[in-house]
């Protein structure tokens, strides 16, 4: 199984992704981690991020994404199937993704598209903290750790990321509306895309997520 995850930054992507690769034993293949583990631990493609402004909410070059990518999904682990999380975010990398998977003779089988009004997107970033070591994400009023600022798996002090600042967050919104969001219609057409309500409880977005994924099946 090959999906992808759209959607505005903070709607909840990266704790369904987490949810679908337990569930279905499948990688998570988050572009935002890997370029943020790549920065931290000072790597060659840690290096080259740094020149973007990712801390601003500014996108990484179709370029330098669909290589990292393209490395990232043809390890061991992806053989199996995987999703993506934070990728494509424009049209060149929908189409990039597109030739790759054509080159594996493989294909994507659905998108997943989490929707949600603005103003409770920007309301939930007030109150996201994501733990610095593994990656996972929490809130402290819809999903709070079992242990105050504690990461429930590492227990690694949780914080906040620099771009979840309130200005960066506008930003982002803004650069979601302008490259992403013609996406949604991109795979619409191509008749690939399911919508999910994600103003609810992760739980309850879950069962959305479960309902569609064994409706395709079929087709997968
Ligand atoms: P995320 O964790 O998905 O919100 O990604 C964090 C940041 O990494 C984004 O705000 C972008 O600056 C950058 N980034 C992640 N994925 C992509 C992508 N597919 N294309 C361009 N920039 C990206």
């Amino acid at each position: 199984m090959i999906l992808v995850l759209l959607g505005p930054p903070g709607v909840g992507k990266g704790t369904q992704a987490s949810r679908i690769s337990v569930h279905y034993d499948i990688p998570s293949v988050s572009t935002g981690a890997m370029f943020r583990d790549a920065v931290a631990r000072g790597t060659e493609l840690g290096r080259t991020i740094q020149r973007y402004r990712i801390d601003k909410g500014e996108y990484v070059p179709d370029e330098v994404v669909v290589t990292a990518v393209k490395d990232r999904i043809a390890e061991q682990d992806c053989k199996v199937g995987f999703l993506l999380d934070g990728f494509p975010r424009t049209t060149p990398q929908a189409e990039a993704l597109n030739r790759l998977l054509s080159e594996q003779s493989r294909r994507l089988n659905g998108v997943l598209n989490f929707a949600a009004p603005i103003n409770e997107i920007v309301q939930r970033f007030s109150g996201r903290r994501v733990c610095p070591n593994d990656g996972s994400t929490y809130h402290i009023e819809h999903q709070p750790p079992l242990q105050s600022g504690l990461c429930d798996l590492c227990k690694t002090p949780l914080i906040t990321r620099p771009d979840d600042d309130a200005e960066v967050v506008k930003r982002r919104l803004e650069v979601y509306a302008e490259k992403t969001a013609p996406l949604v219609a991109y795979y619409e057409k191509a008749g690939l895309l399911r919508t999910i309500d994600a103003t609810k409880e992760p739980e309850t977005v879950f069962g959305q997520v479960i309902a569609v994924l064994e409706g395709w099946q079929w087709h997968i």
